[in-house]
């Protein structure tokens, strides 16, 4: 239909001139964004999605940090600090909100979701978020899956909000399986936008093969870049932090999913060139530097 758009090298680079950076730019140019991510087995989750933004050009990035996770946040990546919660020992708690809304005061974007597990003092802590705080968020896993509980009593969010899920976690979000999800992607992600068209700056990702991106204006994108060895640990989580920092930056909800999409998975597609699937989600995180230079030249 007339609404659904490639999403090609042309359309992308129109779409992200803003991207282009002022010989003057200063750190605080570039946004600063929180993650609060990552539990104990999965810090990685955390880890990665901060590197997917710092190498995506955000300014600077805060980790929210469980006492638990301390030393390893503290060590894993020198460029990114850690804000350290006491509410819990173990996860993300709402006994924080308190902390964490003050701490979002000087925050421009909030990445949630990728790793940070289901304890019902971390889907308190989440849904109040959701509701409550006015700056784009992106949500990503556990963070969706935690929405998705919540079903009938999911309250209206309170600023534009990017939804990350794959088809599984779609499927729980609009109760509808995996299998019909497939069968007719285009479809499911119009649903799924529908349904939280509540929030008038809501984008839908449905990650995957020909990853679709749609947005409240009933526009939807297929995405024309990425490969099956992305199909591996950790490549989600790594997208989270790439569309929090293109919205740190300055695009639009819309905008910064559509590039965020295109720049991963082109990120991507150089690794796959020169070695095939076994690339590292890291990996495609260092490699964004290079799929932005070529984007944006
Ligand atoms: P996740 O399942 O959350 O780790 O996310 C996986 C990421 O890799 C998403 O951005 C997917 O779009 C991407 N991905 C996984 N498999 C493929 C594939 N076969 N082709 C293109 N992209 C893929
Ligand atoms: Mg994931």
């Amino acid at each position: 239909g007339i609404d659904t758009t490639l999403a090609t090298d042309a359309l992308v680079k129109q779409r992200s001139t803003s991207l282009h950076r002022a010989i003057t730019s200063h750190k605080g140019d570039n946004g600063h964004l929180f993650i609060l991510a990552g539990s104990a087995g999965k810090s990685g989750a955390a880890i990665l999605a901060a590197k997917g933004a710092l190498r995506a050009g955000a300014g600077l990035v805060t980790l929210g940090c469980p006492i638990q996770l301390k030393d390893i946040f503290g060590s894993a990546l020198p460029e990114a600090m850690t804000f350290l919660l006491s509410g819990s020992d173990t996860c993300f708690s709402i006994d924080d909100l308190a902390v964490i809304e003050r701490e979002l005061a000087t925050k421009d974007v909030l990445v949630v979701g990728p790793g940070i597990g289901q304890d019902q003092r971390t889907a308190e802590l989440i849904l109040t978020l959701y509701e409550r705080a006015k700056c784009p968020m992106v949500i990503d896993a556990d963070g969706l899956n935690i929405l998705a509980l919540a079903a009938e009593s999911l309250p209206q969010p309170g600023g534009p909000r990017i939804y990350t899920p794959h088809p599984g976690e779609l499927s729980r979000l609009i109760d509808m399986d995996s299998g019909a999800i497939n069968q007719d992607r285009l479809e499911a992600v119009k649903l799924a936008v529908t349904k939280f068209a509540g929030s008038k700056d809501s984008v839908v990702v449905l990650k995957g093969a020909g990853t679709l991106v749609a947005d409240g204006s009933g526009q939807r994108y297929i995405n024309t870049t990425g490969n099956p060895g992305m199909a591996a640990a950790g490549m989600g989580d790594v997208l989270s932090g790439i569309i929090g920092a293109l919205l740190c930056q300055g695009l639009a909800p819309t905008d910064a999913a559509l590039c965020g999409v295109y720049l991963h998975g082109s990120a991507a597609d150089m690794l796959f060139a020169a070695q095939g699937p076994g690339f590292f989600a890291g990996d495609v995180a260092d490699r964004i530097p290079c799929a932005r230079r070529k984007l944006l030249v």
